[in-house]
């Protein structure tokens, strides 16, 4: 590499997926034969291996004593789940479809818990029903579940999300910290805890997630040490021992240039030290750490056929079959503020040489179905396979399908 050409910010290598003769491989087959056992394009392709691998680094990072739980609404694909649900502790759930998808997958329901800031009466309804855990975020709901349980005959077992009075630093989405729809402001929780015991419901412990996507392995050690202390103080005012202590999450993955992969080691070692205390401090409480795009998002492509290569004034146009409709966050329109590019490449190409300023669009009538801005690829031309990485997560379901009336895409887990 040129010494000039270091200074450019690179995406963070794709290197988690292998390459052979030119094809890169998804699951260890190459992309064109899984274009053809799909049968059709775009789809989301997610690798199996890769999902064990990202758990099993997870877990030799981490103390041992620490409970991992899959954020399901990174990636709600039914067989995925079921998967995820045989490497972790846990699967959180943020609505009622959810938990069906959770309880589908044979996770436990005792390690199953509930958290959304608007949770509706069926919703809750069918949550104590389950047996699972419910991180109450509202007075309202205290009211509720109190009279569920009463009139079901069920006990509600639940937890308390807080909204913190801090933040995730440096984190692509806050949600804790000043005014928030999330949880309840910790200053009110002393009064909600005795709401709580008033109404006989099985309390069992706090969560507390401060913020997504972080890089920065100080902010999260900040994060998660100041969420323990937080609740230490707040167990104080609970009408039982906290058995349950969600401390959150925030672990990112590289997807612009510039970015690389967190280093788990500081985040490891905090957090035995803070799994030390607990077992002084609160000697029933399980530490759990709940993650979603961290554990699948580097282990998903999105695959799309390039149906037409235009030039317009000099700029190439690749334009695919596949869009913003299939892929919103590929294309910025997902809570960035200044667009960039996801790590892009030419499946059935890699290793050929690199065209620059290659543009790569969907076929929907508007100019913000982008999926890459003037990128270097391999000269690609109609039927090869342009793959988008870094696509596990926040993909398909956080996608606006019904817009332009395409159809859907598959998705597939090899
Ligand atoms: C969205 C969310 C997560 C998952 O966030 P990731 O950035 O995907 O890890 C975890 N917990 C709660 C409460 C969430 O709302």
């Amino acid at each position: 590499m040129q010494a000039a050409e270091r200074q450019i910010p690179v995406h963070a290598p794709m290197d988690q997926f292998r390459t052979a003769s030119g094809e890169l491989l998804i699951g260890g087959i190459p992309i064109s034969r899984v274009a053809a056992r799909v049968g059709r394009t775009p789809f989301y392709a997610y690798d199996r291996s890769l999902l064990d691998q990202r758990v099993a680094q997870l877990r030799a990072a981490l103390p041992k004593s620490i409970k991992l739980h899959y954020a399901m609404k990174a990636n709600p694909m039914p067989a995925l789940v079921c998967h995820m649900a045989g490497l972790v502790d846990g699967i959180d759930v943020a609505s009622g479809g959810e938990l069906r998808v959770a309880l589908d997958s044979g996770a436990n329901p005792a390690d199953i818990s509930f958290a959304g800031p608007g949770k509706n009466r069926l919703e809750l309804a069918q949550a104590v029903a389950a047996g699972i855990l419910i991180n109450i975020e509202s007075f309202r709901e205290v009211a509720i579940l109190a009279d569920i349980s009463k009139t079901s005959g069920y006990p509600a077992r639940v937890a308390v999300r807080v909204n913190p009075d801090f933040e995730l630093k440096h984190s692509g989405m806050k949600m804790g910290g000043g005014p928030k729809q999330f949880g309840v402001d910790a200053e009110q929780v002393p009064d909600l805890l005795a709401e709580i015991g008033k109404a006989g419901l099985a309390f069992e412990g706090f969560h507390l997630f401060s913020g997504s996507q972080s890089l920065k392995p100080d902010a999260i050690v900040d994060a998660q040490g100041q969420s323990y202390a937080l609740a230490l103080h707040l167990a104080e005012h609970a009408p039982a021992p906290v058995r349950f202590l969600n401390l959150g999450g925030g672990f990112g993955i590289p997807y612009f240039p510039g970015e690389q992969r967190l280093v788990l080691s500081s985040i490891g070692s905090n957090l035995a030290g803070l799994a030390e205390r607990a077992r002084r401090e609160l000697p029933e409480a399980e530490l759990v750490i709940e993650l979603g795009r961290y554990l699948v998002g580097e282990a998903g492509v999105y695959v799309a056929e390039v149906i037409d290569r235009k030039i317009s004034r000099g700029q190439v146009y690749l334009v695919t079959n596949g869009g913003l409709h299939h892929h919103l966050s590929a294309s910025g329109n997902f809570g960035q503020v200044l667009r960039k590019n996801y790590p892009v490449a030419i499946g059935n190409r890699m290793g050929e040489a690199l065209e620059s300023g290659v543009s790569v669009v969907g076929p929907l009538c508007t100019p913000l179905d982008l999926l890459a801005d003037k990128m270097d690829l391999a000269k690609a031309d109609v039927g090869d396979l342009v793959v988008i990485f870094q696509s596990g997560a926040y993909g398909l379901s956080a996608s606006p399908q019904a817009f332009l009336g395409h159809e859907a895409p598959v998705e597939v887990l090899i």
